[in-house]
């Protein structure tokens, strides 16, 4: 009898491990972590439940589901974008291939906003997900805040989509009925109008060079439009800048979250436009990731 790994029922036990080794073959470097995620995603079960059940006979039908999506990680479609989901701030965010997957080091971001913010609207540009402000903005009415109200911009429809979609099914709670949120479409303040007390933003800001570099997870699968900040990586940062002032309020904070290598530069951006307080705050892995200043309305 010839056993082509896919006719015989195999057991939980012998799928997971034959899905590792299919995502090792292809060159996964989380080969087994991410087996495990697309194992648990297909079955619904956690560690324990599977220790229970590795014995046992896989189900036909969630074997082949399993092996198709083992199939398109192969590929290098990111996990994310097989499952549709990845948590930021402990809350879970619809993905599609339309928006950046929201990164770990975007939480300081957050954090930094949650610590800073005092008063008024908070507007995020490139919202993508809306991951950045729909976290915030929860989380400050965790901390008693009054009623909020968000605007999040993004040029690309389709992603502006997938962020009314989180904010819908991410502010559900009832204490979290005082949050409103608006997605705009254009380029960065194009569709904007008033002022805030807080601007956020995560820009496109790799390098056009750099772009060939990149995981091919990163550069075949996720949006160009939210990676690319053109010739020096820093066109969305003096865009920003150049604009900032005329929407914030006397006292407003900008955040923005930075490359590695571009603390000096943004935070002189940051300078030049007259910003106050400017600092400079490290990731975990000590690298400059947030610059974030205080617009005290004098104006140049
Ligand atoms: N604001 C979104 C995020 O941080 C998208 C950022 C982007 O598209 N550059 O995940």
């Amino acid at each position: 009898m010839t056993d082509t790994g896919t006719e015989k029922n195999k057991t939980y036990r012998e799928a997971l491990l034959w899905g590792e080794k299919k995502l090792a073959e292809a060159g996964i470097q989380e080969a087994g972590s991410d087996a495990w995620l697309l194992f648990s995603y297909v079955l619904k079960i956690s560690r324990a439940q599977y220790y229970l059940k590795e014995k046992e006979e896989m189900p036909k039908k969630e074997d082949r589901w399993f092996r198709q999506l083992l199939e398109q990680r192969c590929q290098r479609i990111p996990l994310q974008q097989i499952t549709g989901e990845q948590e930021f701030m402990g809350f879970p965010f619809q993905v599609n291939e339309h928006v950046l997957i929201p990164r770990q080091e975007t939480e300081l971001l957050v954090e930094e906003a949650v610590k800073r913010y005092s008063f008024g609207r908070i507007l995020d540009l490139c919202t993508g997900s809306g991951c950045i402000m729909i976290s915030t903005l929860k989380l400050l009415a965790k901390k008693g805040f009054p009623p909020l109200c968000g605007v999040g911009s993004d040029l690309s429809e389709e992603a502006l989509k997938i962020a009314r979609k989180n904010a819908g099914l991410l502010a559900q709670e009832e204490q979290e009925q005082k949050l409103s949120f608006t997605f705009v479409q254009g380029d960065l303040f194009e569709p904007v109008t008033g002022t805030f007390g807080m601007i956020l933003s995560n820009p496109p800001y790799i390098k056009s060079s750099e772009i060939p570099h990149l995981m091919k997870e990163v550069r075949e699968f996720e949006p160009m439009m939210a990676l690319d900040g053109k010739e020096d990586g820093l066109y969305f940062y003096r865009k920003i800048l150049s604009q900032a002032s005329a929407y914030l309020e006397t006292e407003g904070w900008l955040l923005v979250e930075i490359g590695y290598d571009q603390g000096e530069a943004v935070k002189e951006l940051f300078l030049n436009a007259g910003f106050m307080e400017i600092e400079i705050r490290k990731d975990y892995a000590g690298l400059d990731r947030i610059v974030s200043g205080k617009w005290k309305g004098l104006k140049q």
